[in-house]
């Protein structure tokens, strides 16, 4: 068998053969696989409907089916259209792939960085000897999830046999939303569980949303019993993490805590000269300095400069000066303004905090949960978008401008007497501004 279609076909004639020719037609016929990844299946089903009723009817046959095709457990998940194209096409975690462009050689190392530079360089000397879990924080583009790959590749070499687990936070939380609804959280915690290192990247992702807390307090727990390395980046010291939950707090504090500073001038000249080597191209000093006296906060722009820098040169022939420097600078600040964030984006942070789904946000059922969730992005839509209230109204679900009109007063009284609240809240606000 060469593709997961040819698969699938096999799968839907076992369904077959255990079904009415009525309800096979029906329900199993028109599923669609989209991806097959080993041991995960994801069907598309043709609306919402179809989707719940193939989940609770047909599930358990889809996933014998599957077993008798492949051999093994393969776990099955269905999405209606609108979540398949919201859901990331990839599998969230990954076994790591060593990056090259990923590694402690092509890092430099100035005073901004040298403390994360040497943590990470002796973690990954040593595994779960010292310093553990490793915790390095700074602000994007500062290079936290190059470091990660790079320990993780320099373990890869010296300990092939060794699971090395990446995640990011975020993936972490979508992909244990997703198992909790699929009735697959025992193998999510297997896998977790059987990792030699862990990396979890953009920890702060986590914040706020219990049940993920909760099961990452039980992974970081049964890793580090068994003396398995964990790695955990964020934008902010635990500390700074509001709604970081106070066990997982003292966790991340037990073993080393690493902050990355943006690199000064010297770094950032050689950052820009490094780049320029290895994109083979020669970088005039005046305009190196040029670049590193703009650009100061984040290594990814001034590596984006200079790779643009090279594509001018090499395609037009463009001589590389300060003025074209100058050009790129302005295109690349320009686009990396954070895009309009939109509702969507919105409805699915806080879905995900509050552990609810976005179609039970922009739905009408009621329970108090959901109800909370829905006036709780109703404000943050307000908040971030500054959208009127008749138009927040339309985006969830039709309702009108005074039910939109009290859920911001809801919000905005609990958030004065609910500090608990205020953090949270906060803290989907900056989750969401740093997605951009
Ligand atoms: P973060 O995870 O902190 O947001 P990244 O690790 O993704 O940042 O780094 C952004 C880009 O900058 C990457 O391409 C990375 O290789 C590069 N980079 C960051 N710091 C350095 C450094 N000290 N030396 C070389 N490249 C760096
Ligand atoms: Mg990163």
């Amino acid at each position: 068998m060469d593709s997961y279609s040819e698969v699938f076909d096999q799968v839907k004639g076992y369904c077959r053969e255990a079904m009415t020719e009525v309800a096979y037609n029906l329900w199993i016929d028109d599923l669609q696989i989209t991806s097959l990844d080993g041991t995960a299946a994801r069907l598309l089903a043709g609306s919402q409907m179809r989707r719940d009723i193939v989940t609770e009817k047909y599930m358990e046959l889809l996933s014998s089916s599957f077993e008798k095709v492949m051999g093994f457990p393969v776990q099955v998940q269905i999405l209606c259209r609108e979540e398949e194209t919201a859901a990331p096409a990839a599998p969230a975690e990954q076994e790591f792939q060593p990056e090259k462009e990923y590694s402690f050689s092509n890092f430099v190392v100035g005073s901004s960085n040298r403390f994360a530079h040497a943590a990470a360089c002796a973690v990954a000397a040593n595994p779960a000897k010292n310093y553990n879990p490793l915790f390095l924080y700074g602000q994007s583009g500062l290079g936290k999830t190059h470091l990660i790959y790079a320990i993780c590749g320099e373990i890869r070499r010296n300990h092939p046999e060794y699971k090395l687990l990446y995640v990011k936070g975020e993936e972490f939380a979508n992909e244990l939303i997703a198992a909790i609804r699929a009735g697959s959280t025992a193998e999510f915690k297997e896998k977790y569980r059987q990792a030699d290192l862990l990396a979890v990247d953009d920890i702060q992702f986590i914040a706020g949303k219990e049940s993920t807390q909760e099961e990452f307090f039980h992974t970081f727990n049964s890793l580090y019993e068994c003396n398995k390395q964990i790695i955990l980046t964020s934008d902010r010291p635990p500390k700074e993490i509001k709604t970081l939950e106070d066990r997982l707090r003292t966790r991340f504090e037990w073993g080393l805590l690493a902050d990355i500073q943006p690199p000064d001038f010297e770094t950032r000249m050689a950052i820009i000269s490094r780049k320029a080597e290895s994109l083979g191209l020669s970088m005039p000093e005046d305009v190196a300095s040029y670049i590193a006296g703009k650009l100061k906060n984040n290594v990814r722009q001034l590596e984006g400069v200079v790779k643009r820098l090279s594509a001018h040169n090499q395609l037009s022939g463009a001589p590389v000066t300060p003025m074209l420097a100058e050009n790129v600078i302005q295109d690349i600040l320009t686009e990396q303004t954070p895009l309009p964030v939109t509702v969507d984006r919105i409805i699915d942070e806080v879905a995900r905090t509050y552990g609810v789904t976005t179609e039970d946000i922009r739905g009408q059922r009621r329970n108090n949960q959901i109800s909370n969730a829905r006036q709780t992005a109703m404000y943050v839509v307000r908040e971030i978008t500054g959208m009127s209230q008749s138009d927040i109204g339309a985006e969830f679900g039709g309702r009108d401008h005074s039910t939109v009109v009290y859920a911001l007063q809801q919000v905005a009284k609990t958030i004065g007497t609910d500090p608990r609240k205020k953090e949270m809240v906060e803290d989907i606000i900056k989750n969401i501004r740093n997605l951009g």
